[in-house]
């Protein structure tokens, strides 16, 4: 570094050293933003810029102009950036110019479009423990969405975060100390996980913190008043991109308790193997959301989102979803109007945050106007309907004519990115503006009259009046005219053709223009200003329009697919029955365009139909179908119309399933333990109110373990009265069609073939009874195996399958061993 950098070097190492490790500081210097050190080496190869040396520093820098899309990037491979600019004009500055930190980006907290998905919230979470019980608030930065939910155990709040997909989490400091916890939000976060002081989540800071962010005495009002855990967290959280974020929250107006007990609980495992909604970078084609997804706005793609996963439970919400579809699917004209205002309206809750983060032009500001401007149209067709949740949204939505009006008056249809070079505000708005924009004109209209004039005075035809950066205005001469050049002429620069002079006029009215268009782009910076702020004003009101029109959009796009995919909708009841005629699955009957899709009938009660066992040999359809019963109940439980002829659904609180782990490879994690281990929490889990759905349990081992575990879970599952819960079981082993002899609630089921000319044609229909043969067999001589091979293995299925029923007419797979006692065991193993 030269000398007169040491300064400037000492100001950033001062700046460096207050920010929290691994954060990347670009550091504004002119027109860049700069990294040295450690940072640059780190940023560099991720931002495929050269690394460069001075004085031996490294170094790597950006153009401003460009800067979002290189911090895009670097949150993208996971880094946090603080932006540290220089808040006072360097011409004015005595010395070193004045920096500071004014944002600090991470993962969880980005608000650029760059990183974010319009039809995705990007959440940061906090967690904390009081006692026994996790908080958990989730904060999308991005929308001001802000809520939280208890969990009993860490189980809970494996499965609660990991369906939020936050990308970031915040825990104090000596929740570090916990091993299982860190690591598995480590895990869950792909490794964004930060510590934030411990003072910052104790109850009274954080309940502190929140109150006064809200602008409440208690937080009676928000339901969480005195619950250590969630408060913790909230508090944390806020604290932590207000203090050491630096970040603008105002957007940020209300919290809200989510209780589990609201919501139907789906495991991690369960939302994917049912593909409710796509994950990050999976095609959304192939998901429950991705068939449901017609909705015209951000803010309805998102909702749909949350709904797709978090179902309800209470039938009165339940039914007041269905009704409102029930309404709009009986009335097409209106229900094409409303999605017709939809389609005009903008993502308002970004544009919101935008606005109030001071990140924002004239551009937002319109878009916002735009989008209330269809407020009044929805608002219109909605009052006219007798539907209370329907009507309820249209009393959330707000026209806010004046603000509208406001800001047509004042902004231009199309105003540039830019916010101080003018542009943005419309002729005829403000009188001072007008004034000195006319100003400005005749200024230009008098350097065209001059150009002229000095062209007959001097005789010189290609004399020209022109205007750069450098100089601002001059008269340009060729070369080959010098000689004319009059005396008042004052020489600024030579070039190769040409000499460029000033004049004591034209400088005068240099100084009137320039004058006049600076005062003119300071005034309308300020008018800007003021538009702006009028629009922050409304926050709460254009959030409360947003929020309504993103549930409208939902239940909208929910009608449109029950119109056009023929859902009907289900019969909800509390009790224990789950009936339904004519069931398909929602995404895979899109996709059979070679086959056309078998619709199913399916009975499940808590008595004689309780265990349902599916056989039939591979690709018959088995795995299709205990899925769709599945999704059947989760779409009617979200308020969704459903796939079927008719359906009865008595309401659930859990769906489990779980899927074999040889079915299971794709997704990466396919030990035979983690399908265990998942077994086993269905097992600890599930009530009389659960609906289990079993793929191949079992597979993950050898056929005589697989069958004896499998044989194992199904007894527990019908016997034991705790858990007794409807339970859909597909399998290949046939052997456990041997179930139903002996159980009253197990009934078997399963999927016809025909063999045809030693072909097996799939019927795909659900028939009552076991199949009689795995069909393995049938397989292997389809594959061309040599006749020898397919004859012995014939003869050994023979054998095996001789004896399968006992002396007592038992099947003999099931019989019990005489056991020692315990007695005799504990002895054995002294002795
Ligand atoms: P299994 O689990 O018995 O091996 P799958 O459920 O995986 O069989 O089904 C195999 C394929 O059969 C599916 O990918 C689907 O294309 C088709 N299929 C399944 N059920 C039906 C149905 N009811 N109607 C039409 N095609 C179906
Ligand atoms: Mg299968």
């Amino acid at each position: 570094m030269s000398d007169e950098m040491t300064p400037m070097m000492r100001q950033y190492r001062q700046i460096k050293s207050e920010m929290p490790d691994g954060v990347v500081l670009f550091f504004r210097l002119g027109d860049f933003y700069e990294m040295f050190f450690e940072d640059a080496k780190t940023a560099a190869p991720i931002l495929d810029i050269a690394l460069t040396r001075r004085n031996s520093v490294p170094m790597c820098g950006v153009p401003f102009h460009a800067v979002d899309g290189y911090i895009a990037r670097l949150i993208k491979a996971g880094l946090k950036v603080a932006v540290c600019e220089q808040v006072e004009d360097a011409s004015a500055a005595k010395g070193i110019v004045k920096r500071e930190v004014t944002r600090i980006v991470t993962p969880g907290t980005a608000t650029e479009d760059s990183i974010l998905e319009s039809g995705r919230h990007n959440f940061l979470a906090g967690v904390c423990c009081a006692g026994d019980v996790f908080g958990l608030a989730l904060l999308d930065m991005s929308t001001g969405l802000f809520f939280g939910e208890e969990a009993g155990s860490l189980q809970i709040l494996c499965d609660i975060i990991r369906r939020y997909a936050p990308t970031e989490c915040i825990i104090p400091a000596e929740s570090m100390n916990d091993m299982s916890l860190r690591d598995f939000l480590a895990g869950s976060v792909s490794g964004n996980l930060t510590s934030g002081e411990d003072w910052t989540f104790d109850y009274d800071t954080a309940r502190d913190t929140m109150v006064r962010h809200l602008g409440v005495h208690s937080l009676d009002g928000f339901g969480c008043e005195g619950k250590r855990a969630i408060v913790g967290a909230a508090g944390g959280v806020l604290y932590y991109v207000k203090e050491d974020l630096r970040r603008q929250t105002g957007h940020i107006r209300s919290f809200a308790l989510r209780m589990s007990s609201e919501f139907l609980l789906l495991d991690e495992a369960t939302c994917g193997n049912l593909d409710l909604v796509p994950l990050r970078g999976q095609a959304a084609k192939f998901t429950l959301m991705g068939t449901l997804d017609v909705t015209k706005t951000a803010m309805g793609a998102r909702m749909l989102r949350d709904w797709c996963w978090r179902p309800l439970v209470e039938l009165r919400k339940i039914t007041e979803r269905h009704e409102a579809i029930s309404v709009l699917c009986g009335n097409r004209p209106l229900l094409a109007n409303l999605r017709d205002s939809l389609g005009h309206v903008r993502d308002m809750e970004r544009l919101i945050m935008r606005i109030g983060s001071g990140m924002t032009n004239g551009r937002d500001i319109v878009a916002i106007s735009e989008s209330l401007k269809s407020v009044p149209s929805l608002r219109g067709q909605l009052e006219k309907i007798e539907d209370g949740l329907l009507s309820g949204l249209g009393g959330s939505m707000f026209e806010l004519p004046e603000l509208v009006a406001l800001i047509d008056k004042a902004i231009v249809d199309e105003p540039p990115v830019t916010v101080k070079e003018g542009g943005i505000i419309r002729a005829g708005y403000n009188a001072e503006l007008d004034e000195l924009r006319s100003i400005a004109a005749k200024g230009r209209t008098w350097l065209a009259e001059y150009q002229a004039s000095e062209q007959t005075r001097t005789g010189i035809k290609t004399l020209k009046v022109r205007h750069n950066r450098v100089f601002g205005y001059y008269i340009e001469i060729s070369k080959g005219q010098l000689g004319n050049v009059p005396d008042n002429y004052n020489r600024k620069q030579t070039l190769v053709n040409a000499e460029r002079f000033i004049t004591p006029e034209l400088k005068e009215y240099e100084t009137k223009v320039f004058d006049a268009q600076d005062r003119a782009m300071a005034l309308e910076y300020d008018l800007f200003m003021n538009v702006r702020q009028a629009v922050v004003d409304e926050t709460a009101r254009i959030q409360s329009t947003a929020g309504a029109i993103g549930c409208l959009d939902v239940i909208s796009s929910l009608a449109d697919r029950a119109l056009a995919m023929r859902y009907t909708r289900p019969v909800m009841t509390e009790g224990d029955v789950v009936k339904i005629k004519g069931g398909r699955h929602p995404v895979v009957e899109q996709m059979s365009d070679r086959e056309r899709f078998v619709p199913n009938d399916t009975e499940l009660d808590c008595v004689s139909n309780q265990l349902i066992i599916i056989t039939g040999p591979n690709m018959a359809g088995k795995s299709t179908y205990i899925r769709q019963v599945a999704l059947i109940v989760i779409m009617a439980q979200m308020g969704s119309f459903v796939p079927a002829d008719h359906a009865e659904i008595g309401v659930v609180d859990r769906v489990f399933t779980r899927v074999g782990a040889s079915d299971d490879l794709a997704r990466g994690r396919s030990t035979f333990m983690v399908e265990m281990q998942e077994t086993a929490n269905i097992l600890n889990s599930a009530t009389g109110r659960s609906l289990i759905v079993l793929d191949e349990i079992g597979r993950g081992t050898s056929t005589f373990d697989g069958i004896s575990i499998a044989w194992a879970v199904a007894e527990y599952l019908h016997n034991n009265e705790s858990v007794k819960a409807k339970t859909l079981f597909a399998t290949h082993y046939h052997e456990l069609t041997d179930l139903a002899l002996t159980m009253q609630g197990v009934k078997n089921y399963n999927v016809q073939v025909k063999e045809k000319n030693d072909k097996i044609v799939f019927l795909r229909k659900i028939v009552p009874g076991g199949s009689d043969k795995s069909y393995g067999i049938q397989v292997a001589r389809l594959a061309g195996m040599p006749q020898e091979v397919i004859d012995r293995a014939k003869e050994i299925l023979a054998n095996l399958e001789e004896g399968e029923l006992g002396e007592t007419g038992q099947p003999s797979i099931a019989k019990h061993r005489p056991r020692k006692s315990r007695d005799d065991a504990a002895q054995m193993d002294l002795f």
